[in-house]
C-alpha cells in the first residue's frame, strides 16, 4: 500500500501530465486553426471579402493537367525592348460593340503577359520585372489600385507595359444591368486616370464572364478591345491552350500574389526563352 506521500506525489504527476496534453492539444488547434484561416483567405478572397478570379484556364480550350518542371535556372539576360509587331490587330467599335481577343494573330514568335487585380503586392516581384524590364498589361481593379498606385506606376514604367480596366470592385459583368456595367467599366476608367494620368485602352472582364451589354459600354466609354486569355499560370503550372507548346500571340493569364510571383516568373520567363518566343506588348499589337 502506497504511503499518503506517494499518493500525493501520484497525483500532481497525473494533474502534471494532464495539464501538458491539454497544452498540446490547445498548440494543435490554434495550429490548425491559423492555417484553416489562412487557406481560406488565399483561396477565395482578399481581406476586403471581394471575391478574386478562380484559378482557371483557356475558355476555348480544355487545360492540360499534366505539370511542367519548374524551372530552376535564370533567363540569361534582362530582356530588351520588347520586339515590334510585323502585324498590328486594327481594332474597331463602328458595330457600337468592342470585339473580343482571347489570342493575337501574329506569325510573330512572341507572347504577351497580362496580370490582374492588384489587391495582393509583392514588392519582390516589383523589383524583379522593374529590372528584367518585362512588358506587363496590367488588368487593374481601381479600389485596388487606388491603395499603393506608386507600386504599379513603377511597373508601368517599363516599355511596353501598361495599365488596364478591370473593373471598379471586380464585379461579374455577365447579366448585369446597363447603369451597373457603366459604372463598373467607365468608372475604372475615370479612376485610372485619375490615380495614373492615363486612360486605359482594353477591359478584362473579372472572370472572363462579359454579355453583349460589356462589348457596347466598352466601346461606348472608348475602350478598344475586351481582351481575354487562351494561356493561363494560376501559381507554378501553365495551362497551355493546348499540348504543352506556346504559340505565336498566345495571351497569358496571370495575377498579383502575395509571394511565389517572382519564381514563378522566372519559370515562366524560361519556358517562353526555351520555346523561342519573346514577350511583346499588346499595346503594341492591338491599336
Ligand atoms: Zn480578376
Amino acid at each position: 500500500m502506497a504511503s499518503p506521500r506517494t499518493a500525493r506525489q501520484r497525483r500532481r504527476a497525473r494533474r502534471l501530465r494532464l495539464t501538458i496534453t491539454s497544452s498540446v492539444l490547445l498548440v494543435l488547434v490554434v495550429v490548425v486553426g491559423i492555417s484553416l484561416s489562412h487557406s481560406k483567405t488565399s483561396a477565395a478572397s482578399n481581406s476586403a471579402g471581394v471575391v478574386r478570379d478562380r484559378p482557371t484556364a483557356s475558355p476555348t480550350s480544355t487545360p492540360s493537367q499534366k505539370p511542367i518542371p519548374v524551372a530552376t535556372a535564370k533567363p540569361e539576360a534582362t530582356m530588351s525592348m520588347p520586339p515590334k509587331p510585323s502585324s498590328v490587330t486594327e481594332t474597331s467599335t463602328d458595330a457600337g460593340a468592342a470585339p473580343v481577343i482571347n489570342h493575337v494573330n501574329t506569325n510573330d514568335r512572341v507572347v504577351f503577359l497580362t496580370i490582374d487585380d492588384g489587391y495582393d503586392l509583392d514588392p519582390a516581384f516589383r523589383d524583379f520585372v522593374v529590372q528584367k524590364k518585362i512588358p506587363l498589361t496590367m488588368f487593374l481593379v481601381s479600389q485596388a489600385a487606388a491603395v499603393d498606385p506608386g507600386f504599379f506606376s513603377s511597373i508601368a514604367s517599363v516599355p511596353g507595359s501598361s495599365i488596364q480596366d478591370h473593373s471598379v470592385s471586380h464585379a461579374n459583368l455577365r447579366g448585369a444591368s446597363l447603369a451597373t456595367q457603366t459604372r463598373q467599366i467607365c468608372g475604372n476608367i475615370t479612376a485610372e486616370k485619375a490615380l495614373f494620368g492615363k486612360s486605359p485602352q482594353f477591359l478584362r472582364p473579372p472572370y472572363g464572364n462579359y454579355d453583349a451589354t460589356t462589348q457596347k459600354v466598352a466601346a461606348q466609354c472608348g475602350l478598344k478591345a475586351l481582351i481575354l486569355w487562351n494561356v493561363s499560370m494560376p501559381s507554378y503550372k501553365i495551362y497551355f491552350a493546348s499540348g504543352n507548346r506556346l504559340n505565336s500571340g498566345d495571351i497569358i493569364l496571370l495575377h498579383f500574389r502575395d509571394h511565389g510571383g517572382v519564381k514563378n516568373m522566372n519559370s515562366l520567363l524560361q519556358t517562353i526563352h526555351d520555346q523561342g518566343f519573346s514577350v511583346a506588348s499588346l499595346t503594341d499589337y492591338i491599336k
